[in-house]
């Protein structure tokens, strides 16, 4: 028969090391299956600065590779495997699949946060890596020098119009609405950029190429009319879906695939914990997602000794 764990991570972002550390430190036999390196998302930021205890920032690469090392040395372990199904119909023992093996645990903790929206035009996943970009500040000093596109206006695409304008030589702010959605304090530092110019009330419909991107087609969403921008790196920057495909119907997800979860962090199926990114919450951070870690662990532990 296989070994069963206490617990199972699936997702080794900050919320799920922090899970991690909690139950490996509270004799919990646990391990974080993470499909490709720790940290998460905060290893597509060069600089935290939000996050208490470092006030000259930390960045992402390194605060995440210190919350994995940090879990390991009270026993926690990592599998580097990507799950692709789980089986919670067995309340006692739950299954958790990878391309190569079933795992089984006593309870299972879902910390796999959420992956960048696509715009949906046809030639957009054939372009990326090749000027199509979902992370400005993994792939912005790429174009040092050339004139950059940002789609979006809320807080991400705001940060990284901001980024971005400070290692390229020009950018375009593309966004549908005549406003942007971010939180006012970004709105300054941006709108005083020499840099950046703003496209309002309009909608990419084409991605121009010649095998690498050359520009785009945007359509005005006022007056209908279209013209073609030229650049040469286009930065998608219009929100997150959370990584919940894997799971099915195994558990009960919101409209948008959250996993439906209070601060609790219990999901409708006793035993399973959803923590951090990829649950239905109003902030999502750093802080929150390790808020979430440790509070899982707690009902964890109170579900174990039943
Ligand atoms: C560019 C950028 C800048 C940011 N800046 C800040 C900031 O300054 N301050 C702040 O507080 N927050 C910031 N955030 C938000 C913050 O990074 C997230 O809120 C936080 O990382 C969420 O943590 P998480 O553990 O829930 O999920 P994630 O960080 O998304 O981690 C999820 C992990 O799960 C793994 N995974 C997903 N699916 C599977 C699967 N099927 N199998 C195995 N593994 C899987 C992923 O590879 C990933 O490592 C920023 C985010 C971005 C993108």
């Amino acid at each position: 028969m296989s070994y069963t764990y206490d617990n199972l991570i699936i997702g080794g972002g900050p919320a799920g090391y922090t899970a991690a550390l909690y139950a490996a430190r509270a004799g919990l036999d646990t391990a974080v299956l993470e499909k490709m390196s720790a940290g998460g998302q905060m290893g597509l930021t060069d600089i935290i600065d939000n996050y208490p205890g470092f006030p000259e920032g930390v960045d992402g690469f390194t605060l995440g590779m210190n919350m994995q090392l940090q879990a390991e040395r009270f026993g926690a372990k990592t599998l580097f495997e990507d799950v692709v199904g789980v089986d919670f119909t067995d309340p006692a023992v739950k299954k958790v699949m990878t391309a190569y093996n079933t795992y089984t645990a006593r309870t299972v903790i879902i910390a796999t946060g959420a992956n960048p929206r696509e715009l949906g035009l046809p030639n957009e996943r054939a372009l990326t890596g090749k000027g199509v970009h979902y992370c400005a500040h993994c792939d912005g000093r790429f174009y040092k020098g050339k004139t950059v596109a940002v789609v979006g206006g809320g807080n991400s695409a705001v940060s990284d119009a901001l980024y971005l304008s400070r290692v390229t030589e020009k950018v375009y702010v593309i966004h549908r609405r005549d406003t942007l959605r971010a939180t006012k304090i970004y709105h300054e530092p941006l709108m005083k950029a020499e840099n950046v110019e703003f496209i309002w009330d309009s909608a990419v419909t084409e991605i121009l190429s010649d095998g690498r991107v050359t520009g785009v087609k945007v359509k005005n969403l006022k007056d209908g009319s279209e013209r073609e921008v030229a650049f040469s790196g286009l930065f998608v920057s219009i929100g997150r879906k959370p990584a919940t495909e894997f799971l099915g119907n195994a558990l009960e997800l919101d409209s948008y695939g959250y996993i439906v979860a209070d601060e609790s962090t219990r999901t409708s199926v006793p035993g399973v914990f959803a923590v951090g990114d990829v649950r239905t919450k109003a902030l999502r951070q750093v802080v929150t997602a390790v808020a979430d870690g440790a509070t899982a662990i707690h009902y964890t532990e109170e579900f174990l000794h039943k």
